[in-house]
């Protein structure tokens, strides 16, 4: 049975239309969903008693329901989402610097293909797509944790399990379900589509001309070391990745991200900062530097470290003396296996009550609830 998450507003107007109800009430009704974070008080909305009751027993039972919670010491909260065909996703909140703002990261697949050797999200291969639906699901719970932590979902990313670019029919109308006024009204700069630098998919976000952003994790300036941890660069190479990623700013005008996971004594060497700073040096790109989130042995049973702190720095510092402009993200959630590469990494207590638990208490040291 599909929920409201289903329907952008000419759906849900067609919809009504078919069932003879007055499509004029699909605007309201989508308002009071996003806002009551999918849950609607349908009675309390003026609307005649034969739409409230289809309302009622077909469209308000969500498609998926939050099976366990898991907050880090940092206040970044990890949901386990589970879904109708049994299966699960992970979502995560991240708390923003301002209290009473937060960042909404979500899954576009049950697990991933890409095999990108650093991430636990791949560990089992790609079981399916999500649906848009489910995805919309995913931020309306993560925006009921929000709220009941005082705070408000400012920012989306793409950047939980899954490939978006592998999955763009249903990501774009989950954008612009939660990005556009009559629905989620976030507003689209808000949001951020990530990719391991799938190029067609980089040039049809491109073609859609959505006015959201877009993050390419590089990992890596060269061929033979990104295709080391990285196999879809055998078939999207640097140089193709990166002319696709210029494409995207050119006709949008955003300034993309380029996200860069940090592996000692594989890709954080001063040759690769230079090469790296040559790659970009002359393009408006933003560097983000993310030190490496342990996950253990990746696909290819190779064991990963961190570099020191020391040699982020040093990297950093190489990329700035070049005039790139490069950050290094601050590890958020990463005690409860949240943080960047650890989306599924962890075991869940799957016994855990439900939904319920939503925001249940205030953050504790990698605590389950
Ligand atoms: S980093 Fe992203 S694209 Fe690569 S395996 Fe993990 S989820 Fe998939």
């Amino acid at each position: 049975m599909p929920s409201l998450a289903d329907f952008d507003l000419p759906a849900l107007q067609a919809h009504l239309a078919q069932r003879r109800h007055n499509p004029v009430h699909a605007k309201r009704l989508l308002r009071a969903f996003y806002d009551g974070c999918g849950e609607v008080d349908i009675d309390s909305l003026s609307v005649g008693g034969a739409l409230r009751e289809h309302v009622r027993s077909e469209l308000l039972a969500p498609r998926s329901t939050v099976a366990a919670i898991r907050r880090a010491g940092d206040g970044t909260t990890k949901l386990l989402v589970s879904l109708d065909d049994h299966s699960a996703v992970e979502s995560v909140l991240m708390p923003g610097f301002r209290p009473d703002r937060a960042a909404a990261c979500v899954s576009s697949q049950v697990g991933c293909a890409m095999g990108c050797d650093f991430c636990a999200s791949t560990r089992g291969g790609l079981e399916r797509n999500l649906d848009a639906g489910e995805i919309v699901e995913q931020f309306l719970h993560l925006k009921r944790a929000a709220r009941k932590l005082g705070r408000r979902i400012t920012s989306l990313v793409f950047m939980g399990m899954g490939e978006p670019m592998h999955n763009l029919d249903q990501v774009i109308p989950t954008v612009r379900r939660i990005a556009d006024a009559p629905t989620g009204a976030l507003g689209w700069r808000q949001v951020t589509v990530s990719t391991v630098g799938v190029v067609p998919g980089i040039d049809r976000l491109t073609a859609e001309d959505l006015n959201v952003n877009l993050a390419v994790s590089l990992h890596a300036p060269d061929d033979a070391t990104r295709s080391r941890i990285v196999p879809s660069n055998r078939r999207y190479p640097v140089a193709d990745v990166m002319a696709a990623t210029r494409r995207f700013a050119a006709a949008t005008g955003r300034v993309p991200t380029i996200e860069y996971c940090m592996l000692a004594g594989v890709n954080d060497s001063d040759g690769h900062a230079g090469l790296l700073a040559g790659l970009v040096a002359g393009d408006r790109f933003h560097v983000n530097l993310i030190p490496y989130n342990s996950v253990g042995a990746g696909v290819s049973g190779t064991a990963y470290e961190r570099p020191s702190n020391e040699r982020v720095v040093r990297f950093l510092e190489l990329l700035r003396g070049r005039g790139v402009v490069a950050h290094v993200r601050a590890t958020r959630g990463d005690d409860v296996g949240a943080a960047c590469g650890q989306l599924r990494e962890t075991a869940w207590p799957l016994s855990l009550p439900a939904t319920a638990m939503i925001g249940s208490g205030a953050g504790g040291q990698g605590r389950d609830e």
